[in-house]
């Protein structure tokens, strides 16, 4: 768990901006992590997508 997890939990960061994050911050998570948040990033565009009429 990092702030960019946190902050994709709440809702609180969109996709795009979660992904910039992400690039600033890949080095202290460790790749590991990196590719888990990549992942929660994917669903969340991916739940703000369906949520568009
Ligand atoms: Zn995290």
């Amino acid at each position: 768990m990092c702030i960019i997890c946190i902050d994709l939990a709440k809702g609180a960061l969109t996709g795009r901006d979660a992904r910039r994050h992400l690039g600033e911050m890949r080095g202290k998570l460790g790749e590991e992590h990196a590719a888990e948040v990549q992942a929660k990033i994917t669903e969340a565009e991916k739940a703000a997508a369906a949520q568009k009429p």
